[in-house]
C-alpha cells in the first residue's frame, strides 16, 4: 500500500491549490478527484464557465446594443449561436482542466481518480477508476459544495435546473424564472437576459444580493430593472411544477397574496450545500456539525487530529479565493509555518455588467457592531473613463473609521469592479486610512479614479468632480 505525508480528497481550488503548497514544503502528497477531470466545482462548472458565458454573451449584447452607436455598422442580422458559445466555453473549461493536470505532474503529486472514502483516520479506500487504498499521516479533506434545493422542488435539470445545467442549455429560453436573486442568480440570469431571454427573478428576502452592503442592492435593482429584469423581491416560493415546455411557480407575497409565474425554465440559484457524501467522515472520527459542514478549529482541524478541512465544506464564504486561501494555510501549519488569514479581507464579488464587488464590512454590520463611521461615495459616471466606454452606472463607497480614519469596508459596482477591488484589499491589508488612499495618484483616465475620489468624499466631503 503506498503511504502519503499528505493526502487531499477533492480537486477544487482548496484541493488541488492545498496539494501542490504540500509538495512545494516537501510533502509527499496524493490528490483523490471522483470526477475525471480536475479542478472542482470552480474549474469544471462554476468560476471559470460562468465568466466564459458570462464574456461571450456580453460581447454579443455590445454587437447588438452599442456597437451602431460607437459607429461599427455590421451588415445583416447579428445571431446567437448557442451551440459556438457553449463550445468555447467548454473549450475553456477543457485547457483550464488540463492545467491543472500540468500542475499536479510538474509537482510530483500522485493523482487517483476515484471517490475517496475513510476507512480509518490514516487509511482512505478509493473506488472508481483507480481502485486501491493509501494511508496518508495526514488528510485534507476538499470536497467542496453541490446546490441547494428546496425540500418541494423536483429538479428535472432539463426545464427545472441547477446552475450545472444552465451552463449547457441548448436553446436559450423563452421565459427563464430565476429564483434566488444572490450571486448564481443574477450571473446566470444575466447571460441568457443577453441572449434575448425574458428574466423574472423571485428572491425570498427583501433585497437582491442580500448579504452585500444594502446600497449595492438598491443599484443593482436599478440597473437591472433598466436591462429589462422582472424583479420579485419578498417572495417567498411555495411550489415549482413542470407542464409540458411550461413551468408554473407560485409564490407568496409580503401581503400574503398568492403571485403566479410561467416560464420555460426555472433556475434555482437558492445557496449550495456542503458536500460530503460517500466520504465515511464518521470512520475517520470526524464530526460534521447540524448544517452538514466538517466541523473543524481556528487551524482548520478536524475532530480528528491529523485531518484537516477547508473551503466550501467548511464553515465560511463559498468563493475559490476562499478555498484556495485555507488550503495554503492548513499546508503551512503541516509544515510546521503559523500562516493566517483575515477572513474580514476576502473579497467578494459578483460578475454582471456592471460588476459588483466588496470587502470589509457593511454599513448594516457596523451600525450593528456600534461602530461610528463616515461614508464617501463617488459615481462611476462623474468620471471621463465611465464616459469614453459608456459605462455610466454605479458607484465606489468607502467606509471609514470616524475617529481614526481607517478603512472599514469598500464596496463598489461599475465597470471592472471584480479587478478594482484588489486595491480596497490591499489598502485594507496595510490597515490604511481613507486620506492614505485619497492621497495616492491614480492614472487618469481610470476607473479606478473612483476609489481615490470615493476616499477624497469620506475624508471631509472633498471629492474633487462631484
Ligand atoms: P469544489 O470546487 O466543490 O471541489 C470539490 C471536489 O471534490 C469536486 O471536484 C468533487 O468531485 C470532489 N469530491 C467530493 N467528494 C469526494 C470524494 N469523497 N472523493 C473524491 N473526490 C471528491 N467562486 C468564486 O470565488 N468566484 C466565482 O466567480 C465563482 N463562480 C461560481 C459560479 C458557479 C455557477 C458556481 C456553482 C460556483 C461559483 N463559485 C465561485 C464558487 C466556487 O466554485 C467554490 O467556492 C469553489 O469551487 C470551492 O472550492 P472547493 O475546493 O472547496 O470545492
Ligand atoms: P447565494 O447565497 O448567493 O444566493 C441565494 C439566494 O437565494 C439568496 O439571495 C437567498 O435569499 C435566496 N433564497 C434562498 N431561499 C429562497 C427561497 N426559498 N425562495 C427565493 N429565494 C431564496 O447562493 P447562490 O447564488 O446559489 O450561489 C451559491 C454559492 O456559490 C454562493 O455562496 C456564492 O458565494 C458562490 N458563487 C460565487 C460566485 C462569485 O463569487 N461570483 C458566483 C457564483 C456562485
Amino acid at each position: 500500500m503506498k503511504s502519503y505525508d499528505v493526502a487531499v480528497i477533492g480537486s477544487g481550488p482548496g484541493g488541488y491549490v492545498a496539494a501542490i503548497r504540500c509538495a512545494q514544503l516537501g510533502m509527499s502528497t496524493a490528490i483523490i478527484e471522483k470526477y475525471s477531470t480536475l479542478g472542482g466545482t470552480c474549474l469544471n462548472v462554476g468560476c471559470i464557465p460562468s465568466k466564459a458565458l458570462l464574456d461571450s454573451s456580453h460581447h454579443y449584447e455590445d454587437a447588438v446594443k452599442h456597437f451602431e452607436e460607437h459607429g461599427i455598422d455590421i451588415p445583416g442580422d447579428i445571431k446567437v449561436n448557442l451551440k459556438q458559445m457553449i463550445a468555447r466555453k467548454q473549450a475553456v473549461v477543457d485547457q483550464t482542466t488540463a492545467g491543472i493536470d500540468f500542475l499536479m505532474k510538474k509537482n510530483k503529486i500522485d493523482v487517483y481518480q476515484g471517490l475517496g472514502s475513510f476507512k480509518d483516520a490514516t487509511h482512505i479506500s478509493i473506488s472508481g477508476e483507480d481502485k486501491t487504498e493509501i494511508e496518508a499521516k495526514h488528510t485534507i479533506i476538499a470536497t467542496g459544495s453541490k446546490p441547494s434545493n428546496l425540500p418541494f422542488i423536483k429538479l428535472d435539470k432539463e426545464r427545472v435546473i441547477t446552475s450545472t445545467e444552465a451552463l449547457k442549455l441548448k436553446e436559450v429560453p423563452k421565459h427563464l424564472i430565476v429564483i434566488g436573486g444572490g450571486v448564481i442568480g443574477l450571473e446566470l440570469g444575466q447571460v441568457y437576459k443577453r441572449l434575448g431571454a425574458e428574466v423574472t427573478v423571485v428572491e425570498y428576502m427583501d433585497r437582491l444580493i442580500p448579504t452585500m452592503d444594502s446600497g449595492l442592492s438598491r443599484e443593482m435593482n436599478k440597473v437591472l430593472k433598466k436591462q429589462k429584469f422582472k424583479i420579485n423581491v419578498s417572495h417567498q416560493v411555495k411550489s415549482v411544477e413542470r407542464k409540458g415546455d411550461e413551468v408554473v411557480i407560485m409564490a407568496e407575497n409580503k401581503k400574503g397574496e398568492t403571485v403566479e409565474f410561467n416560464g420555460d425554465y426555472c433556475l434555482v440559484s437558492v445557496g449550495r450545500r456542503p458536500f460530503t457524501d460517500g466520504l465515511n467522515a464518521e470512520a475517520a472520527g470526524v464530526k460534521i456539525d447540524d448544517h452538514g459542514r466538517i466541523e473543524v478549529n481556528d487551524h482548520l482541524q478536524t475532530s480528528s487530529s491529523n485531518i484537516y478541512a477547508i473551503g466550501d465544506v467548511v464553515k465560511g464564504a463559498m468563493l475559490a479565493h476562499k478555498a484556495e486561501e485555507e488550503g495554503v494555510l492548513v499546508a503551512e501549519i503541516l509544515a510546521g509555518q503559523k500562516p493566517h488569514i483575515d477572513y474580514n479581507l476576502i473579497p467578494g464579488v459578483v460578475y454582471t455588467w456592471p460588476e459588483v464587488a466588496a470587502v470589509g464590512k457593511t454599513e448594516e454590520e457596523l451600525k450593528e457592531a456600534g461602530i461610528e463611521y463616515k461614508s464617501g461615495q463617488f459615481p462611476m459616471r462623474a468620471l471621463g473613463r465611465s464616459r469614453a466606454s459608456m459605462d455610466l452606472d454605479g458607484f465606489v463607497k468607502i467606509l471609514a473609521d470616524a475617529h481614526t480614519d481607517e478603512i472599514l469596508g469598500v464596496h463598489m459596482i461599475g465597470a471592472r469592479a471584480a479587478d478594482m477591488i484588489a486595491e480596497a484589499v490591499v489598502a485594507m491589508e496595510y490597515r490604511a486610512s481613507a486620506e492614505d488612499v485619497a492621497r495616492m495618484s491614480h492614472a487618469h483616465p481610470t476607473f479606478t479614479e473612483a476609489i481615490k475620489e470615493a476616499a477624497l468624499a469620506a475624508t471631509d466631503n472633498r471629492a474633487l468632480h462631484t
